[in-house]
């Protein structure tokens, strides 16, 4: 059984695609998908040889070696042109990295720009849809998934050569669609986000070191926020 979070973004992979899972852990989604045979192929691809060891062993025990190729490598370095991927889901790790590794993936041709991109940043929302913007990426579907108490994001990119997108800074901050839905979680998760900031405004306040610079820049994001929220 899929989290609630891995579920949503499982949701994103088509019948037939061909997926690379980066960073996949127990590679709990390649598997969940490739026993409900809603992929063709599945690539789980792991940095670190503890969870490439358990992602092995969990391919092994659910009989799904045929389907998924566990493989040991930095990022979309474990891609080769031959497994014709289709989709890339990148998981659970910071917004900074995730960007990293595409950037990565790109350079070293790995990253051919065919791929529907299925990203779900714990943090560091803003700096992946600055580089996917940069890249020629329009981010089609965006959602905010509540679970155990934490919100995370997730986006889905492709991307189209021949257009370059646009972005205002309320869009990178806050969402291509997450704005507009103005639902209750995207009030929830940016009302926590201004009761932090106040919090860090208030102790920058009562510190006795000059610290104007910064108290500039949170009262800036505040307002920011709370122009959104109304
Ligand atoms: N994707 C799973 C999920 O969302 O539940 C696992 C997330 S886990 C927090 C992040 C995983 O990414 C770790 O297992 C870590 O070893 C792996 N990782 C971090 N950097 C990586 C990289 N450059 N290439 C491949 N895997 C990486």
């Amino acid at each position: 059984q899929l989290s609630l979070r891995l579920s949503r973004a499982a949701s994103y992979v088509e019948p037939g695609d061909h997926l690379a899972d980066i960073g996949s852990d127990h590679a709990y989604l390649p598997c969940a998908l490739a026993s409900k045979e809603k992929v063709a192929f599945a690539i789980a691809g792991e940095i670190v040889e503890g969870p490439f060891q358990a992602a092995q062993n969990q391919v092994k025990r659910l009989g799904l070696t045929e389907k998924i190729s566990v493989r040991l490598g930095d990022g979309l370095e474990v891609i080769s042109p031959e497994d014709e991927i289709t989709a890339i889901t990148i998981c659970g790790m910071g917004g900074l990295l995730i960007a990293a590794i595409l950037d990565s993936g790109l350079k070293k041709g790995h990253l051919t720009g065919k791929e529907r991109l299925i990203l779900q940043p714990n943090i560091g929302e803003k700096t992946l849809r600055e580089w996917l913007v940069a890249h020629c990426y329009t981010v089609t579907a965006e959602e905010l998934i509540e679970e155990n108490d934490k919100i995370y994001e997730l986006m889905v990119a492709v991307k189209d050569p021949s257009k370059k997108p646009t972005a205002t800074a309320t869009q990178l901050t806050f969402g291509f669609h997450l704005k507009d839905e103005n639902s209750a979680i995207f009030k929830k998760k940016w009302q926590k986000e201004l009761e932090k900031n106040q919090r860090i405004l208030d102790s920058l306040t009562k510190s006795s070191t000059d610290q104007t610079a910064k108290s500039i820049q949170f009262q800036a994001e505040i307002q920011e926020i709370e122009g959104v929220l109304k």
